[in-house]
């Protein structure tokens, strides 16, 4: 029996991204995500230059885990458990994974993104990539001791999101990074409420949790309200003789679903643009999850972009364009079309739909006041945040708190303002700060006796 374990708060305890924590467990250290910074690099994608480690390192992309040369932890990583497919919790495992002799773990559809990632970038890692179904777990194998870690199904927004479970020989250690409680979900299954009680009977030693929104009181609304949003646009307001251009994250397969169905209804054709897309929606295909969105529909090398869009110009309303740049990130399809770089020509009254909020950092705030400025010049009509979020508010996560009433909660994802929102339902809850909720900032570890 250990005397002690650690949580080491690597990266996204000061800030939104490049999430890493680090479980040390004396003999053996398991990592949990490997995130980039996704505000240092916004257009770096679109431009089409292969990145190295050294570079995104410099821009501050990548997660602070020189830290765990620095102690020593680093020939100790066993496993890297991955909780889900976004770039800000996996993007970073193509730069700095090389440096673990250890299995990367995770959901099918999060180790087919990693896959593509690293085509894109023309890197392999020596690494043992691992799906694990949801619902099912991994066996770690450390120096002395085995440790299960499980990969508990729970709502985000997309597909295969884990809640991850390591059982130490001192407790559960539970990572919810990120995740809403969505029980009506329009692609895979709600979260498996069964199982986390079962876990929460046995005990919960610590919980690491997801506090992006835990300042604001609110249940998120489900994936079907998001559906709702979307049927009033497409269905209640005057578009038959108009284009229709709509954008959303490239990694939200269910919403891409529910936008294909809904097009269809409406006798237009849906084709994906980008190669955000196409990433992503490859990935959701490869585990047979993305049969709405035939290859054929997906158009993303440059030259047939151009042919595609001018075919299009000549039938607008014959389609419904699903398209990247909802950040209004440089480069990307919507960008283009709005600085008329592609041959469509918007027209007044043409539909331009944004399923999605804009992310409140300045880089994205500045582009998207460049794209809207640059399409209004064509009297478009814009449909902002037709869009529900993929994170628990405030009183998502006192249920879920309460449901699994771990000794220790440690509240991640956000710099200082948002960790400190965490501690504060903590504190509602019934914990103690320094006692039992303890606020973590990069670069600082606690030890659980
Ligand atoms: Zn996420």
């Amino acid at each position: 029996m250990y005397k002690e374990m650690k949580i080491h708060a690597i990266s996204g305890y000061s800030e939104v991204g490049k999430n890493m924590t680090a479980l040390d467990l004396n003999d053996d250290v398991v990592l949990f995500d490997s995130g980039l910074f996704l505000p240092s690099i916004v257009g770096v994608a679109e431009r089409e230059k292969i990145p190295t480690e050294k570079g995104m390192r410099e821009l501050g992309a990548l997660p602070d885990d020189l830290y765990l040369e620095k102690k020593r932890l680093r020939e100790k990583v066993r496993a890297i458990l991955v909780s889900h497919a976004h770039l800000d919790h996996l993007g970073a495992l193509p730069f700095n994974a090389y440096r673990y002799n250890a299995d990367i773990v995770s959901t099918p559809f999060s180790i087919e993104v990693l896959k593509l990632l690293l085509e894109d970038s023309n890197q392999r890692l020596k690494n043992r990539l691992i799906p694990i179904n949801p619902n099912s777990s991994f066996i770690i194998k450390g120096k002395r001791n085995a440790y299960k870690a499980e990969f508990i199904n729970i709502t985000h927004s997309t597909l295969q999101t884990a809640l991850i479970a390591v059982h130490t020989p001192n407790g559960i250690i539970m990572y919810a990074n990120d995740f809403k409680l969505d029980n009506t979900p329009l692609l895979g299954d709600k979260p498996n409420f069964k199982r986390i009680k079962e876990l929460a009977k046995e005990g919960v030693k610590a919980l690491i949790f997801d506090s992006l929104y835990a300042s604001d009181d609110r249940k998120t609304p489900s994936e079907k309200i998001a559906k709702g949003l979307l049927e009033d646009v497409f269905f209640t307001t005057e578009n038959r003789n108009s284009a229709m251009i709509i954008t959303t994250f490239s990694s939200h397969i269910s919403r891409l679903k529910t936008i294909a169905e809904l097009g269809e209804k409406l006798n237009r054709e849906v084709y994906f643009i980008g190669r955000s897309l196409n990433k992503y929606l490859t990935a959701a295909r490869n585990i047979h999850q993305a049969k709405f969105a035939p290859p054929h529909k997906i158009i993303s090398f440059k030259k047939q972009i151009e042919k595609f869009i001018s075919k299009v110009n000549k039938n607008k309303n014959h389609y419904l364009l699903v398209c990247t740049g909802h950040q209004g990130e440089p480069g990307s399809i919507l960008d283009r079309i709005a600085r008329h770089e592609l041959p469509l020509h918007l027209s007044k009254d043409d539909q331009i739909i944004f399923s999605s909020k804009t992310i409140p950092t300045p880089i994205n705030e500045t582009n998207r006041k460049i794209l809207e400025k640059h399409l209004r010049k064509y009297n478009v009509r814009i449909f902002d945040n037709v869009h529900v979020s993929g994170h628990g508010g405030r009183e998502d996560l006192r249920d879920f708190i309460k449901m699994i009433n771990p000794e220790h909660l440690i509240p991640a994802h956000g710099d200082l303002k948002k960790l400190n929102a965490g501690i504060e339902l903590a504190e509602e809850i019934g914990y103690k700060l320094n006692k039992n909720a303890h606020l973590m900032q990069n670069g600082k570890s606690i030890t659980l006796k």
